[in-house]
């Protein structure tokens, strides 16, 4: 769909539901926000990595299919075979952050470039020294899907869909009383079916890693509870392209980041098809942290890797202006994503909680405060 279009679908939606909050002249009605853990942005605006395609660094035993595949000679179509959906759909419609080949900044701020100060940081807004390992430990911090929960607007419409089983304890479940189904935990809900029964199932025999199950039933079980529920705002967070990277597969961890971009898309286009969404749906797309650049290094992150502190991200909707792939630009920080995420909702998350970051001005029509 055109921009012009786009617009107009989110104008007709907006008429056809003259009862909605008026969310201070904005569009957005709903949020779906999704990461992947630890895709580096050097693969994300460059496409397949020379220097990774091969047995010695990469891991890649046959480098001529894997080639056949993602490999093209310029990295701007070589993105694009990578992540299809990003680069012709979200890049063109919307807005990307972190091509430090051309001047975009985008980093973590915790310190510690690893996933759980990562997702804290990304869903409370703060980066916290408290938060310096990935254990199974509650989230001491209010995130921004708990402090939207609490609007009645919003109450019981928020859930979180992880494949690593620490997603409970960064949401703080317990406390935040989200819905959030993590790591091999089946799915119960209100509405139980054979299609969900089968999902969970297959996630729980499909067990590789122990403390992440495969994105691929996470998804599914994911999408099947989005078309059923129809929750506000839907958090989706796939992990596969972590454990390849860790797991010295470079093959793997580029057929990960496709699958990525094909169920966004998937996603979206569900969303596109239903009145709910059509025209009044803002995505938003990040990371936890980044990875190493050279060598063997692209398979590992944390405080020893300082370029690890580079992440990415992209936010799509009809409140957002289509600034594509920002060359020379203020940097952002991955403490910026939840209030920008509350503001495109008309929801002052920043004033609520003032040492989180701002929301990112220029992605929110008209200008965020
Ligand atoms: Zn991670």
């Amino acid at each position: 769909m055109d921009r012009r279009s786009f617009l107009a679908a989110a104008g007709a939606a907006l008429s056809a539901y003259p009862g909605l909050a008026q969310n201070s002249g904005k569009q957005t009605q709903n949020v779906i926000l999704v990461t992947t853990d630890g895709l580096r942005w050097e693969d994300l605006f460059r496409g397949a990595d020379p220097a990774q395609i091969n047995k010695t660094t990469g891991g890649v035993s046959n480098p001529d299919a894997l080639k056949a595949r993602f490999w093209r000679d310029s990295p701007e179509e070589r993105r694009e075979l990578l992540m299809p959906f990003v680069w012709k759909t979200v890049a063109k419609h919307g807005v990307l952050y972190g091509n430090r080949d051309r001047g975009s900044d985008a980093y973590v701020t915790n310190g510690m470039n690893f996933s759980y100060p990562g997702y804290s940081e990304l869903l409370t807004g703060a980066p916290d020294d408290r938060i310096n390992s990935n254990d199974q430990i509650d989230n001491p911090n209010v995130n921004v899907l708990e402090w939207l929960n609490t609007r009645e607007s919003f109450r019981n419409r928020i859930a979180a869909f992880g494949a690593w089983d620490r997603f409970y304890y960064i949401l703080n479940s317990r406390r935040s009383g989200l819905l959030v189904n993590d790591g091999y935990t089946p799915l119960h809900t209100n509405t139980p079916n054979d299609r969900i029964d089968l999902l969970n199932r297959v996630k729980a025999e499909t067990d590789i890693w122990g403390s992440e199950a495969q994105d691929a039933p996470v998804f599914l079980l994911a999408k099947e509870y989005f078309r059923t529920a129809r929750p506000r705002v839907f958090y989706l967070a796939l992990g596969e392209t972590d454990e390849w990277a860790h797991g010295g597969r470079y093959d793997l961890y580029l057929n990960a980041a496709h699958r990525v971009d094909r169920y966004v898309e998937e996603l979206w286009n569900l969303a596109q098809s239903m009145d709910q969404y059509r025209g009044r749906t803002t995505l938003i797309l990040a990371v936890d942290h980044g990875r190493g650049a050279e060598g063997a290094s692209w398979r590992s992150h944390g405080q020893k890797v300082p370029e690890s502190k580079y992440v990415w991200m992209g936010i799509m909707g009809p409140d957002t202006p289509a600034l594509g792939e920002r060359a020379n630009a203020e940097p952002v920080t991955q403490s910026q994503v939840a209030a920008t995420l509350a503001a495109l909702l008309g929801e002052d998350y920043h004033a609520a909680f003032p040492k989180t970051g701002k929301p990112i001005a220029e992605a929110i029509q008209p200008a965020a405060k």
